[in-house]
């Protein structure tokens, strides 16, 4: 059987950090068992839901490495969804209830002010079909529950019934059906909530693994129920812990923090991003990896947390830094293209300049130090005056190549007697205008003789 695993957004925003951790979860398992891994936008939602958000979800899946084997759309698959719910009618699984939200409320106040579970309580399957005529002829249009297996004959009297699943992270782990309330699966307008859709389309489709964020092990022990009732086989299912800012907020779809997108234009590297996302809140240290198939190898469902993990930008700055320090011409090109950094010089100045930037973007800012005009500092004193007048002299002839710097070092050193930062820094200085920076050699070349002249000689 072929090892089939999805994804499951729904398209009411971009992709945050902690979608990617559930995306790659899931990419990465079935990369691992060589199986297929489907893209469903969960768009039941009309109202939230927008092609707009799920393209922009696609592109980010797609800026981090995870190509889909399928893509499917819940909206285009109502039909099926309608033929689901008829079968749970026709034996009285699925029930319409008329209560409003309001009414729902007092309902649940009632019961918390005598100490009880806020459980509906089934009132709407006691209903004649003239109260229920009755109701509609009053305008009330109804929602649809299913009604949970936790009783034995009579549906108002539930029992503890224990539902267990060998959580494929969390390992053995048990729901008391009792506990739930029977859940809406259809809504007032006629449209679903995602869990009868994702029980139809998991069939459907031959998912075999799910996982998901551990927000939805009460809804697998809900969803087992209607796999059950279905005659469905159930997926294996796995549930992960959830990422939180470093305040320890839920990052949320709609709110755009963390977003991929944010993160992309920012100069976030996808592997940096990719990393972080999986291996916070696993047990390991927490490296840049070089693909994601050794990602892969690093994921380990038996050494993730059970509790929510904190997400720190200031981690991934520094995957990022790591991974910007050896990134190679060709993985940067495009962007110091956009940047207006392309010609036969780019390589050079790409390698000469990486391990000084945090962030491709930061480029930009050396590529103005190397091929701008750049306010040089006056000399401090007459020291460096003549300092500089020593190191204009003494520039060696002819075209400025990578051995350059060090001739002209050894010059400057045997006639003014500097060396080590004496030498170095005032000749950073003049040339680059600051204390920092790239190594000098490299850059001599990519300035050249004009712009160097020029620095050397300012006043
Ligand atoms: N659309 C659901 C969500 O985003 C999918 C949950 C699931 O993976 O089943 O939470």
């Amino acid at each position: 059987m072929t090892t089939i695993l999805r994804f499951a957004p729904s398209p009411t925003g971009r992709l945050h950090i902690g979608n990617l951790r559930t995306a790659l979860f899931n990419w990465l398992f079935a990369a691992r068992q060589g199986g297929q891994f489907v893209l469903r936008f969960d768009d039941t939602d009309r109202e939230r839901s927008t092609r707009e958000f799920a393209d922009g979800i696609a592109a980010d899946l797609a800026w981090i490495g995870i190509a889909p084997h399928r893509t499917i759309r819940q909206s285009e698959r109502i039909a099926l969804y309608d033929a689901a719910a008829e079968t749970l009618k026709a034996v009285g699984l699925l029930y319409p209830c008329y209560e409003t939200p309001d009414e729902l409320d007092r309902k649940r106040k009632r019961l918390a002010a005598r100490g009880l579970p806020p459980v509906y309580g089934r009132e709407a399957l006691k209903l004649s079909e003239d109260e229920r005529a009755a109701l509609e002829a009053e305008g009330r249009k109804p929602h649809w529950r299913f009604l949970l297996p936790n009783f034995d004959a009579d549906p108002f009297t539930p029992k503890r019934t224990e539902l267990s699943f060998d959580d494929l992270i969390r390992g053995p782990t048990t729901i008391d059906l009792a506990s739930l309330s029977d859940p809406v699966l259809i809504r007032e307008d006629g449209s679903y909530l995602y869990t009868l859709p994702s029980v139809v389309d998991d069939a459907q489709t031959g998912v075999t693994h799910v996982i998901r964020g551990d927000d939805h092990v009460t809804n697998t022990a809900v969803q087992a129920a209607i796999f059950a009732a279905l005659g469905a086989a159930m997926p294996r299912f796995g549930h992960h812990n959830l990422l939180t800012t470093v305040g320890g907020e839920g990052l949320s779809k709609r709110s755009g923090a963390l977003s991929l997108q944010s993160l992309r234009e920012e100069g976030i590297e996808p592997m940096a991003a990719a990393s972080l996302a999986v291996l916070v809140g696993m047990a390991g240290s927490i490296e840049p990896m070089a693909d994601l198939g050794a990602l892969g190898e690093r994921l380990d469902f038996a050494v993730v947390s059970n509790s929510a993990s904190k997400f720190d930008p200031a981690e991934l700055g520094r995957l990022n830094r790591e991974i910007v320090h050896g990134l190679s011409y060709n993985a940067a090109a495009d962007r110091l293209a956009a940047m207006g950094i392309a010609g036969e010089e780019a390589e050079d100045f790409w390698l000469a300049v990486r391990a000084n930037c945090d962030k491709v973007p930061d480029a930009g800012g050396w590529a103005d130090v190397v091929f701008g005009e750049i306010a040089v500092p006056a000399p401090e004193d007459d020291a460096e005056a003549a300092f500089r007048a020593a190191a204009l002299r003494l520039l060696p002839d002819g075209e400025i190549g990578p051995g350059t710097f060090k001739a002209w070092t050894s010059a400057i050193k045997a006639e003014t007697g500097a060396k080590g930062k004496a030498l170095f820094l005032p000749l950073r200085r003049a040339i680059t205008g600051l204390d920092h920076g790239p190594e000098l050699g490299p850059l001599l070349p990519l300035i050249g003789r004009e712009r160097l002249v020029k620095r050397l000689a300012a006043d």
